[in-house]
């Protein structure tokens, strides 16, 4: 199976989650299915490399909660570090932290200070492009640790929504737009 089949067969819309007039799109399908979770993940990490297929990052952040569990193999077929970007008092040192408007809500994100390196390259990896706030708010959280972010990779890009304006001069690598 490839990645496009993946997500057109295994992605559900849900419609009034987590509010009414919001259609959630709900991953765990995919991620049941072994053949069709490889193949987004594969498609993911060919963000974080190049043309001739080397490796051009040093660390994948991956954004909770969806984030991490798409990052977390992307980082492993990478062969580089994850890094966890994680909402507010969950990680136990020293962070850096940002609070940023949501589609629905408002949000704080934490980054640890030592968790990504200065002049480390960094692939952010998540499910869905919305916003953007999710995006912006975590390249800032990386660029404040001193790294510089070359890219996010996400399954899908919500094209109604404002996510690659906000995103602004970031590479966005999406799998799919609905
Ligand atoms: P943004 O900050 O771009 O508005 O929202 C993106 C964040 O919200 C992502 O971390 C994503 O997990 C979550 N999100 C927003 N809408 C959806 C959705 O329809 N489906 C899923 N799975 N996640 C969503």
């Amino acid at each position: 199976m490839d990645a496009a089949t993946a997500l057109r067969e295994l992605v559900l819309d849900v419609p009034d989650h987590p509010e009414p007039g919001i259609v959630f799109k709900d991953i765990t399908p995919l991620l049941a299915h072994p053949e069709g979770f490889a193949a987004v993940v594969e498609a993911l990490a060919a963000a974080g490399r190049d043309e001739a297929g080397a490796v051009v990052v040093d660390a994948v952040v991956g954004m909770e909660a969806r984030g991490f569990i798409l990052a977390a193999p992307v980082a492993l077929a990478l062969g580089v570090g994850l890094v966890p970007v994680r909402k507010v008092g969950r990680l136990p040192r020293e962070t850096h932290e940002i609070s940023y408007a949501l589609e629905y809500g408002e949000a704080t994100l934490e980054i640890h200070r030592d968790g990504v390196a200065p002049g480390q390259r960094v692939l952010l990896v998540d499910d869905v492009l919305a916003t953007g706030g999710t995006v912006a708010a975590t390249r800032e959280l990386v660029e404040r640790c001193g790294g510089v972010v070359t890219g996010l990779a996400v399954l899908m890009e919500l094209g109604f929504l404002p996510g690659r304006e906000t995103a602004g001069d970031l590479t966005v690598t999406a799998l799919t737009t609905v």
